[in-house]
């Protein structure tokens, strides 16, 4: 009988590209994939360190798991990713009902599941600092029917934000050569994907470190060269590092969309100082102001961190106050909490978790309604769309996304998936565009 395994994944699109290569490589070595923990031989959780909420759900779920290894001790149970790597041995201490812990920079090690004797029971750990990036590994119809995907261009962080633990569990700035990234880019569209996702925790200082060619920015021009690619996307981006020959690129590429994903963190310079994040408040609105001169349909989305150790009333304010005057499309905002190892930990005036609380909801209140309103505002607007498939809610509606990633459904009694397809927006809503088909930008892969 095929052995199944069951991959749960917390976290960032990284840990999503990780998870990928993960179920590839299984895939490979002859498993199946499980939707129910309960019916697989390999239970492995994906963790994500960056913050606590997301590491307490992932321990949670570890502990849970402890009964499913009890009434079958045949099963094997891995922990792999950010938390895997903070916490190594402690965690197989703690949790004696697991077999291995893999951190990110190890996770094409998931092939010793297969030489490992089961009968030993020996416990795994993979934790060692390589400069070896996991990559898709060769193709095994893991693509089939997809539209969109993944290419990581680079792992690890040299940047030491005082808050945050990515440089500690992924290691140091690593960038692929170029050479491999456009190789996965021409494979990746022979499979039939029509969009590419460079992702890397700081994209924009690809090959800055070690002085190589190309730099981001001609690594942009050379994918876009790529016959059958139809759109280019990247995150995330930094707003030390985002050079005007990457602005200008907005405005010359012919696949690369109007979108950024551009993490402020903070709307007060005291903050930003504090979070050593290498730039001032004027700066990134300087950089917002060129973004949208060069590409002015662009999308901007954004992170904010509220309770940062040390944030009064003022530098509050000074966040909401940068929402309002840029007005983005989207943001993603976090409760500050602390990570083992980190600056910040150490830092004084904690903000109290009520206090944070509070911010935060006044934060998402603030952009909820921008986003509405500008989601809203493309009522009437033909948009371009790639369909990436059946809508969520099923039925014959369709999905996609525009130039400036938002969901649009329509509806359709054709597949239409991979196709580029033109989509009057009737109605604007909080997480999505509703809207109907006007006609087909390009023809559909299928
Ligand atoms: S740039 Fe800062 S926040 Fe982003 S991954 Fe690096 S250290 Fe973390």
């Amino acid at each position: 009988m095929t052995p199944l395994f069951y991959l749960k994944t917390f976290g960032c699109q990284m840990n999503k590209h990780d998870s990928d290569s993960v179920s590839q490589i299984l895939l490979n070595e002859g498993y199946r994939q499980s939707e129910i923990a309960e019916d697989a031989q390999i239970i492995l959780i994906n963790t994500c360190a960056v913050r606590k909420k997301a590491e307490d759900k992932a321990l949670t779920l570890i502990g849970r798991l402890a009964s499913l290894k009890q009434k079958n001790p045949d099963i094997i149970m891995g922990v792999l990713g950010c938390v895997a790597q903070n916490q190594g041995v402690d965690l197989l201490r703690r949790f004696p009902h697991l077999d291995l812990v893999i951190g990110p920079r190890n996770i094409h090690h998931i092939d010793k599941l297969k030489t490992r004797n089961r009968k030993e029971k020996n416990m795994v750990s993979c934790l060692d600092w390589t400069d070896n990036i996991c990559l898709f590994p060769k193709y095994n119809g893991y693509l089939k029917g997809k539209v969109t995907c993944f290419l990581k261009v680079m792992e690890g962080c040299d940047n030491f934000c005082s808050y945050c633990i990515v440089p500690f569990v992924r290691g140091r700035e690593t960038s692929l050569p170029a050479t491999i990234i456009l190789d996965r880019a021409h494979q990746l569209i022979r499979e039939g994907i029509r969009e590419i996702i460079l992702i890397g925790q700081n994209v924009n200082s690809y090959n800055v470190k070690n002085k190589a060619k190309p730099s981001f920015a001609g690594l942009l021009r050379a994918l876009d060269g790529i016959s059958g690619l139809q759109r280019l996307r990247f995150t995330t981006s930094h707003p030390k590092d985002l050079s005007d020959e990457l602005i200008g690129l907005f405005g010359e590429l012919k696949t690369l969309c109007p979108h950024i994903h551009l993490p402020v963190q903070s709307g007060s310079d005291a903050v930003l100082r504090r979070m050593s994040r290498g730039y001032t408040v004027e700066h990134y609105m300087t950089l917002i102001e060129k973004l949208r001169t060069t590409r002015p349909d662009i999308a901007v989305s954004s992170d904010m961190i509220v309770g940062f150790p040390g944030e009064t009333d003022e530098d509050f304010q000074e966040s909401l106050s940068l929402v309002d005057e840029l007005r983005f499309d989207n943001l993603f905002s976090f409760r500050y909490s602390d990570r083992r190892g980190t600056k910040a930990t150490g830092f004084p005036n904690k903000v109290g978790e009520r206090e944070k609380q509070e911010r935060l909801s006044l934060l998402q209140e603030r952009q909820a309604r921008i986003t509405l309103a500008k989601n809203k505002s493309l009522e009437g607007t033909v948009q371009t769309v790639l369909v990436e498939g059946p809508a969520k809610h099923g039925g014959e509606q369709r999905s996609g996304r525009t130039g400036g990633n938002k969901v649009v459904n329509f509806a359709s009694n054709t597949s239409l998936t991979g196709a580029l397809v033109r989509i009057k927006v009737i109605k604007g809503f909080q997480n999505s565009l509703f809207g109907e088909f006007s006609g087909p930008e390009s023809h559909s892969v299928e």
